[in-house]
């Protein structure tokens, strides 16, 4: 089975990577000829998750999924959120927007935090699927670890000291928001067609 995943972010695509069913031919944008930007207007992550697996839907006919993910910070009223990609502006920049976050975060004890990622997954026009996953914890007082991507240096998972840029990739995957969505996309697709 071929499908697209509808994204330029390598850091997700490391950790979706080998995560689908074997049967699965994951097939980069790049690979599908999608070099342009795709479009993010919308204001939830299930919206933008549609777009982006509308977009190239429409212009390849085959089968895609996208991801739209971030990270919500209740005492910033759920910022970065949507915006996570581009917290502190254009081009997108994980160094600039963990170096804003820890700016907006001086003085506020509250410092709980989560993830929420939501995939849309789009085999035919009409035949869509949602998968959500969230992982909760909180914002460290300054950046940690070398592993992982964006906000990671910054994000203490619950229940532990170390922020994700600590943990080994396996380690991130069997708790993380991308993690829960993608074995719930990875479910669905061996129920329905691999192994049902
Ligand atoms: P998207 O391409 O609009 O979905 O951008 C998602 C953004 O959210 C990323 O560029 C990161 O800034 C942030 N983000 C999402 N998931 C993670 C994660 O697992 N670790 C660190 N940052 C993340």
């Amino acid at each position: 089975m071929q499908l697209i995943f509808a994204s330029n972010n390598k850091g997700k695509l490391k950790e979706i990577n080998k995560r689908l069913p074997p049967e699965v031919n994951l097939i980069t944008l790049w690979e599908a000829g999608i070099t342009e930007s795709i479009p993010e207007p919308y204001d939830t992550f299930r919206e933008n998750a549609w777009g982006k697996a509308a977009y190239v839907f429409g212009k390849t006919g085959i089968a895609c999924f996208a991801e739209d993910s971030g990270l919500l910070v209740p005492a910033l009223q759920g910022a970065p959120g949507v915006y996570s990609a581009r917290y502190a502006g254009e081009p997108a920049d994980d160094t600039n927007n963990n170096t804003l976050l820890l700016h907006n975060m001086q003085g506020i004890n509250e410092r709980a935090a989560y993830y929420q990622s939501t995939i849309c997954l789009m085999l035919e026009q009409d035949d869509i699927h949602y998968f959500e996953g969230q992982c909760h914890g909180q914002i460290a007082e300054q950046a940690h670890g070398q592993g992982g991507f964006g906000y990671d240096p910054l994000f203490i998972p619950q229940g532990d000291t170390r922020t994700f840029a600590e943990y080994g990739p396996d380690e991130k995957n069997a708790i993380s928001h991308r993690g829960k969505a993608v074995a719930d996309l990875a479910t669905y697709l061996n129920d329905r067609f691999f192994r049902p």
